[in-house]
């Protein structure tokens, strides 16, 4: 490929971070929120105008299960403090048998939440800001510049021009490991069906909504491509996409929105309006080749070096524990990850890469750069037992109980999902 040798002298913003944060998707909301509570000196760069990322600019809804289908709740932390802000603006949809927390009963319900994503993401705004955040929105990080593995700071680009940003520890949550790859880490690249899943408001979803009283259903699922997380519905003359090119990225874009126009082509105008997703819906784009890659199989079992207890969301008492060496790499002492760059594969990535694992993948990783600060210590060298501690006193299971466990280990198999898509 042609190159071009380009110098340029890029102004250096005053102000340092102990935390930089790269992308404000749940994952970075969670990271850059635990690391300003711990009093760390924080920065969020957001490249949209919206934080939550999938979960709100991707018109994803949706918290997961946070139970294990039986009626026990699994999954704590900053998912249940964010959930319950999903609900507080807009509008939101909460199983009756959860409305006011753990059921007193088993049940095989749920425990799920649907949620208005625009008023979710200005909520997560306000949240971050009230914590004491350092926010850049309309900015995106392009370059870590490096002394060898160890970051010295990211030049990022917003309408000021590039800029150039200090900081001790970096958490790269971009979904896309934008800043892993450009440092030089190893990280394996995803595959992605066709989805593009988009919402539709008809006069007639308006009129269901109206008469039930329920603003929630006057948003229509309406596809583009049609594909779900397992493949099914793959157009088989479309290839699956990665998500980490721009050619590749722009025709995905291209392919989908030209979709949806046609599918409206015959249908009459003033009679619809649409919500298009406005990112990539890629589900696994890029994940860090971390030190431990979980996988299906990892199901019911402990790790000593487990940061949270999950379930699985479409499986009932599919329970997981995620291990901190799936969030950095040897040898990097100051980049790390969280979110749907945590080191999953196959099925192990879908059920560590949706909405509640990947806020607490994000606490996760907020909580251990300020350990790493507090011990002058690097991503791949703090104490992960002073780490379960923090995660602990942040209410956030550590491991799954054994008694959830079904006997003999063999869990039913049972499909239990929530409402909805994932
Ligand atoms: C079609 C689809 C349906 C899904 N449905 C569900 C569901 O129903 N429930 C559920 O729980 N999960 C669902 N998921 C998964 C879930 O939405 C995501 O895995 C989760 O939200 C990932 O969060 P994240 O913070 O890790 O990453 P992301 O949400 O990808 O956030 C990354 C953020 O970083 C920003 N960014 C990217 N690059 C840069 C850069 N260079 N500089 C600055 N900012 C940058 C992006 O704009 C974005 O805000 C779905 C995913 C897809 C694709």
């Amino acid at each position: 490929m042609e190159t071009l040798d380009y110098r340029e002298q890029i102004p250096v913003r005053a102000n340092s971070y102990d935390i930089v944060v790269a992308g404000g998707g749940v994952a970075g909301v969670a990271a850059a929120l635990t690391a300003a509570r711990s009093g760390k000196r924080a920065l969020l760069i957001e490249k949209s105008n919206l934080l939550g990322g999938l979960g709100t600019l991707g018109q994803v809804n949706l918290f997961v299960p946070m139970c294990n289908g039986r009626g026990t709740q699994i999954i704590f932390g900053l998912c249940e403090e964010l959930a319950q802000l999903s609900r507080k603006y807009g509008w939101a949809q909460v199983p009756k048998e959860w409305a006011n927390g753990q059921p007193a009963e088993p049940t095989a319900v749920r425990y799920c939440v649907r949620y208005s994503p625009v008023c979710f993401g200005m909520a997560m705004l306000k949240f971050l800001e009230d914590s004491g955040v350092d926010l850049l929105l309309d900015t995106i990080v392009s370059t870590p510049v490096m002394d060898g593995r160890h970051c010295r700071g990211v030049i990022v680009e917003g309408k000021s021009g590039r800029e150039f940003i200090r900081g001790k520890m970096f958490i790269d949550v971009t979904g896309d490991g934008d800043l892993m790859r450009r440092a030089g880490m190893q990280v394996v690249v995803g595959e992605n069906f066709e989805t593009y899943m988009a919402k539709a408001i008809t006069l007639e979803s308006c009129r269901q909504a109206a008469e039930s009283g329920d603003i929630g259903r006057a948003f229509e699922l309406s596809f583009g491509g049609p594909a779900d997380l397992y493949g099914h519905q793959q157009p088989e003359e479309i290839p699956l996409w990665h998500g980490t090119s721009t050619d590749e990225t722009t025709a995905y874009l291209l392919r989908n929105q030209k979709c949806l126009l046609r599918k409206y082509e015959q249908v009459p105008a003033n009679t619809y309006e649409l919500l298009i997703p406005l990112m990539p819906q890629s589900r696994t784009s890029c994940r860090i080749a971390g030190e431990y890659v979980l996988k299906a199989e990892d199901a019911y079992r402990h790790f000593d070096d487990s940061v949270a207890a999950i379930c699985d969301f479409d499986r009932r008492d599919f329970l997981y524990e995620v291990p901190y060496r799936t969030l950095f790499q040897k040898g990097y002492d100051n980049i790390a990850t969280a979110g749907r760059c945590a080191a999953g594969t196959g099925y192990g990535w879908d059920v560590l890469r949706v909405i509640p694992p990947a806020i607490l993948t994000g606490q996760a990783i907020g909580n251990a750069a300020c350990l790493a600060l507090d011990t002058g210590r690097g991503f791949d060298s703090i104490e992960v037992q002073e780490l379960q501690k923090r995660q602990d006193a942040q209410n956030v299971r550590i491991h799954f109980d054994d008694a959830l466990v079904p006997d003999g280990s063999a869990a039913t198999g049972e499909y239990a999902p929530a409402f909805g898509h994932v």
